[in-house]
């Protein structure tokens, strides 16, 4: 008779009734939710090893017969010796454990067990410290293969026996999966049928199955997020946008009026972006560029030709500074264009034509000012989250640029998105972000969206000089401030958050800040910038900052957004092991940026040989996207992207370090919906997809 998939787990065997609810607690109660429950690693336990050939320091799992176990207690009451000689029928061995007197009773002379642990030697000779005791039934007979024993995910109250346990007795059912991936799929990308998947993934005799097993089944998962991503993006391209004709005179001309000349990958990512928005598709498009690599071009290009197509554009920046600074940069590219460009965040409301700006105070200028907004006189406006407000309106808006994309929620950009103003259209959408997104993790979580990289530096660039500086030689990275500052050049302190509840860091930027200004600063002119700040005061630190009546600004990770200041020469990033490595990079990036040498301090406030390892590689690496790579390889995605983002996928089996198998996923995925837009004759994929979307809150 064979298993049904169906089938309570507690009826299989007495010890998985008695354990039915522990099981239940991670999700265990039918058979099906066995099998799929994957191992998320195998010990490679050397079996098939005599009790006498164990070395010292092995991890083993060997079948012995108990000769006897005794239980005795040690140092007074307090604690319990379990000792019991094992023997393989030519040697050997003891084990012992720890203060688990009923040991003794359940090792019966005679039965023989399977001892899974590591090996050491005392003073008595080799022994096993604390293994772990299965029945010998339970597990399979060694061979003199090695074999592997799969480690599963647990919780308090399952042991891996148990679990080791509940798949061998579900195993069976395995006759009844089915394999929802269509057999030529699976013939092209040459992946295991999924029935011997799911065995060898549980049990696997060697770790080439082992890793055949996760990649069929790491496939499964990848293809589920391409085909939700690919459905998106199909959603997407029915939606209608408007067309912007590519002027290629004005484009020309106003390249030509830059006072440097584009980038080979500035060039291509706009002719993207315009080539985009002239085809009638909605533009989903992420430019990823590291910090300096001068996306904001690539932005106004955009912009210049909505405009000139006579439609609107917005741009959304996550800080008050930020926008400013985009706003002022705008207003002097376009200051011979005849469009009106205006800033709107919740303390600033400007305009400007020409390079002359007009600054809107009190209720009736701010209205009016919306009013010319929601006219169609202003081309383009520079905001905040501000220009999310339900008062905002636009008459037609082509373009929505959202500048450090992940500090937004998708929920916003799509608010943005849905005030063209035009019924039935919707812009074109641009996000740009610093963080540089490794080509796997872009792959497997933007699949829907285009991507241009811009890799290269703009010309004249010098790399920033980074050392990593040990407690003792802090003050030399101080006397080095010093000496820029006294050479007229300025520095940024960066202060880690120290405190968990000190979400702004204003704590922590204001003892910094004491602390500089009575020691290692003292006589030089220091300001502060931290979130609780209003925007007033923040924007006033920044201006100071900019005209030099500050030369050092101590502040928290407000400064990794965008802001520039070509003066600045130095920064000391404090408590920097705390920071992932992307991140320094782009704090770094805030440095370079005029024609002086440029110097980054980072002064971890814990030192440990990974600390060190780790911080060595900013110091070592130039180049934001490999020190991505190994963030995403050490750390995760969650690391690498920011907490923000928001449906991300969690992936069981699947690597992000795996690039051949995501792309392999994408094509397939690509491959189904071309044929099969809806999935029609792929049901057990339709199925699976509604389940997968219904826990990932997407579509
Ligand atoms: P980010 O990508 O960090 O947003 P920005 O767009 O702010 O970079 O550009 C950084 C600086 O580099 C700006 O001052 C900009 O004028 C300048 N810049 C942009 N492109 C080039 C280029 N091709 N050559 C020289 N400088 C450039
Ligand atoms: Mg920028």
């Amino acid at each position: 008779m064979t298993l049904s998939l169906d089938i309570k787990v507690a009826t299989l065997s007495p010890v998985l009734k008695r354990r039915a609810s522990a099981l239940a607690e991670i999700g265990l109660v039918k058979v099906r939710d066995a099998l799929f429950h994957f191992p998320s690693r195998h010990e490679d336990y050397r079996t098939g090893v005599a009790l006498g050939d164990i070395e010292a320091g092995a991890n083993v799992s060997v079948i012995a017969q108990v000769v006897k176990a005794k239980s005795r207690p040690r140092f007074g009451k307090r604690m319990s010796l379990t000792e019991a000689i094992l023997t393989d029928g030519s040697s050997e061995i003891v084990a012992v454990w720890f203060n688990q007197p009923y040991r003794a009773k359940t090792l019966t002379p005679g039965r023989e067990f399977r001892f899974t642990g590591k090996a050491s030697r005392s003073r008595f000779g080799m022994q096993l410290q604390n293994p772990q005791v299965e029945p010998a039934a339970a597990t399979p007979r060694s061979s003199n293969e090695n074999d592997l024993l799969p480690v599963y995910p647990t919780s308090v109250g399952v042991s891996q026996q148990v679990l080791r346990l509940l798949m061998r007795h579900a195993l069976p059912a395995i006759t009844e999966v089915e394999d929802p991936l269509p057999e030529d799929i699976r013939a092209r990308f040459k992946l295991l049928p999924l029935r011997d998947a799911i065995r060898l993934v549980h049990f696997p005799t060697n770790s080439e199955e082992a890793l055949a097993a996760r990649q069929r089944l790491g496939f499964d998962e990848l293809l589920r997020v391409q085909l939700s991503l690919g459905r998106m993006r199909h959603l997407r391209e029915a939606r209608r946008a408007p067309v912007i004709a590519f002027d290629e005179q004005a484009t020309k001309v106003f390249v030509a009026s830059l006072p440097f000349t584009l980038t080979d990958d500035q060039r291509r990512a706009t002719w993207a972006v315009l080539k985009d928005m002239a085809s009638g598709h909605q533009m989903h498009r992420l430019l990823d560029g590291d910090v300096g690599s001068g996306k904001t071009i690539v932005a106004a290009v955009a912009a210049m030709n909505v405009t000139r197509s006579g439609f609107q554009s917005a741009m959304m920046a996550p800080t008050e500074i930020l926008a400013c600074q985009h706003f002022a940069t705008l207003s002097r590219l376009f200051s011979r264009e005849s469009c009106t460009i205006a800033l709107w965040t919740n303390a600033y409301k400007r305009s400007s034509l020409h390079g002359k700006e007009i600054i809107c105070e009190g209720k009736k200028e701010t209205a009016r000012l919306s009013q010319e907004i929601s006219d169609g006189k202003v081309s383009i406006v520079i905001g905040t989250h501000a220009l999310v407000e339900d008062t905002m309106r636009f008459a037609s808006l082509a373009l929505v640029v959202v500048d450090e994309q992940h500090r937004f929620g998708v929920k916003m950009r799509s608010q943005l998105c849905g005030k063209s103003g035009m019924p039935g259209i919707e812009p074109h959408l641009l996000s740009m972000t610093a963080t540089p997104i490794p080509r796997s993790l872009a792959l497997a979580v933007f699949g829907d969206l285009d991507l241009s990289v811009l890799k290269e530096k703009p010309k004249g660039r010098k790399d920033v000089e980074t050392r990593l500086v040990f407690r003792k030689e802090r003050s030399v990275a101080y006397a080095t401030v010093r000496e820029e500052i006294a050479a007229g050049r300025q520095a940024f302190i960066v202060c880690p958050l120290i405190d968990p509840s000190d979400v702004l860091g204003a704590a922590s930027v204001t003892e910094e800040f004491e602390l500089l200004r009575k020691n290692e600063l003292k006589g030089i002119k220091v300001g502060m910038l931290h979130g609780k700040m209003s925007s007033a005061e923040k924007e006033k630190a920044m201006a100071d900052f900019l005209t030099q009546k500050i030369k050092v600004l101590v502040s928290t990770s407000v400064v990794e957004v965008g802001v520039d200041v070509p003066n600045a020469t130095v920064m000391c990033i404090e408590g920097a092991e705390r920071f992932g490595l992307s991140q320094l990079h782009q704090f770094r990036g805030r440095i370079g940026r005029g024609e002086h040498r440029s110097y980054c301090f980072l002064l971890p406030g814990s030192f440990s040989p990974t600390v060190k390892d780790r911080l060595m590689a900013v110091v070592h690496h130039n180049d934001g996207f490999a020190l991505a790579e190994r963030d995403l390889a050490m750390r995760g995605p969650g690391d690498v992207l920011g907490t923000a983002q928001s449906g991300f996928p969690e992936f069981r089996l699947a690597s992000f370090a795996d690039l051949r198998l995501i792309a392999d996923a994408k094509d397939a995925a690509e491959a189904i919906l071309a044929d099969d837009p809806e999935l029609e004759r792929h049901d057990a994929l339709r199925r699976e997809l509604k389940v997968y979307a219904e826990r990932a809150h997407i579509e």
